[in-house]
């Protein structure tokens, strides 16, 4: 086993304008789950296939532990990969599948054949060793492509979309399979996605990637309530965060019409008009007649949840916005309701550079929203929020009567 790094990776094709890995700086550490996610086109295939040296690095390096592999070729990076095309020889059995790359390697037949079994165990594929690759089911072709790679007991796996070519059910199956299994092995793991639900539940840390460019790695949790930028705010969660670009007024933005207050340190950090702030669909609530007033479009019935499709005119524009609410609703298409802030987090983002802006300190006082801005009586006394004590965002709530703000 061994940690993985990738130290400044570059790689444009030729005839390519911009890199389609560009800087990559990255480290795996010794047998964590890492995913790399990201919209189509980004970069992830190529991140891993430069790692696994099936692609040139044009500029930087990559170390396997402390060996720099940039040079070296594929064959002698001890990594195993699975691919979303499982290649399977059709001719073989399964058995015969699995141990095909130790008898490339001249690993002596007995021993090839205990390494089978103890994969084919892991695996649950024991009662189809015999069989060919068309006698069994998608999901089982699935766990032999990983056997093939088990079997190898390499430093690194590599997979790349493994399971796409499966059922939605038997991918949440599989998936749950690997990640266990992972944990079991302890070897080191880079797993492609675009999949952000799949990110979320495999990964110990999910690397998010667009252009080429590496925008956030850290832990699903931390992705969720602390995207460092707008991007990752609206990749990561489904369904996905809402995004309002909203006007500063005093002591806060407006939101529909009441006051989202905002703490002046952090309004301090921003040079624009306005500030995109995130609230996921579990952070907004419906009320009376504070917030913004969204037209619904559809009620999205899931059983135990259910999310309220809309939208509402935000600065003068259009802009979509999505609600989980109470499973059991009245509300119908067309029906317009009141959205406010609840108990969540929210995520405020410079509009211009997309990145961050509460970072640090909670952005938002308890007691965020006022009904509507106290027009021009501003006190400039009293901050109008309190740093909190923790490191957490404070939750926002609604409050009808207008608060005294400050600048
Ligand atoms: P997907 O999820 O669709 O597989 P990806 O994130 O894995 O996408 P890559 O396959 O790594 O993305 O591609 C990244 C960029 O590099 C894309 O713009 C793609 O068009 C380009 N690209 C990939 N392979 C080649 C190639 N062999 N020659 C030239 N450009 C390529």
């Amino acid at each position: 086993m061994a940690s993985v790094t990738f130290e400044k990776a570059t790689r444009t094709y030729p005839g390519g304008t911009r890199p389609a890995v560009d800087q990559v700086e990255l480290t795996v550490k010794d047998g964590e789950f890492l995913v790399l996610v990201g919209p189509s086109g980004c970069g992830k295939t190529t991140t891993l296939r430069m790692l696994a040296g099936l692609e040139e690095v044009n500029e930087g390096r990559i170390l396997i532990g402390d060996r720099d592999v940039t040079q070296v070729p594929p064959k002698d990076r001890d990594i195993a990969m699975v691919f979303q095309n499982y290649a399977l020889y059709p001719h073989m059995t399964v058995a015969e599948n699995m141990g095909f790359a130790l008898k490339i390697a001249g690993v002596k037949k007995d021993e090839r054949a205990a390494r089978v079994l103890e994969a084919a165990k892991l695996l649950d594929l024991e009662p189809y060793l015999d069989r060919k690759p068309k006698a069994l089911s998608g999901g089982q072709r699935q766990r032999v492509a990983m056997g093939r790679a088990i079997v190898r007991k390499p430093e690194v796996f590599l997979m790349d979309e493994p399971l796409s070519n499966l059922d939605a059910k038997l991918r949440v199956a599989t998936r749950t399979q690997i990640a266990s299994l992972q944990r079991r092995l302890g070897v080191t793991t880079v797993y492609v996605t675009h999949d952000q639900v799949e990110a979320m539940t495999m990964g110990d840390r999910v690397a998010v990637l667009k252009d080429g460019v590496l925008q956030q790695v850290d832990t699903p949790r931390a992705l969720y309530e602390r995207p460092a930028n707008v991007f990752v705010a609206g990749f990561i969660g489904s369904p996905a965060m809402n995004l309002m670009s909203l006007k500063i007024v005093a002591g806060g933005v407006k939101f529909g019409n009441a006051t989202l207050k905002i703490n002046s340190a952090v309004l301090s950090k921003t040079k624009e008009k306005s500030i995109t702030v995130g609230l996921r669909p579990e952070d907004l609530v419906i009320s009376k007649k504070d917030g913004i007033q969204v037209e619904i479009d559809v009620i999205e019935e899931l059983g135990a949840d259910a999310f309220l499709y809309g939208s509402a005119v935000i600065e003068g524009k259009k802009t979509d916005v999505i609600a989980r609410i109470g499973s059991i609703s009245s509300l119908r298409s067309g029906d317009k309701v009141y959205l406010k802030p609840q108990g969540g987090i929210t995520h405020l983002f410079d509009v211009a550079s997309g990145e961050r802006l509460n970072n640090d300190a909670p952005a938002v006082a308890k007691k965020a929203v006022a009904a509507k801005p106290a027009a021009k009586k501003v006190a400039a006394k009293k901050p109008a929020a309190k740093p909190a004590a923790k490191k957490v965002a404070a939750k926002p709530t609604v409050k009808k009567a207008a608060a005294k703000k400050t600048k």
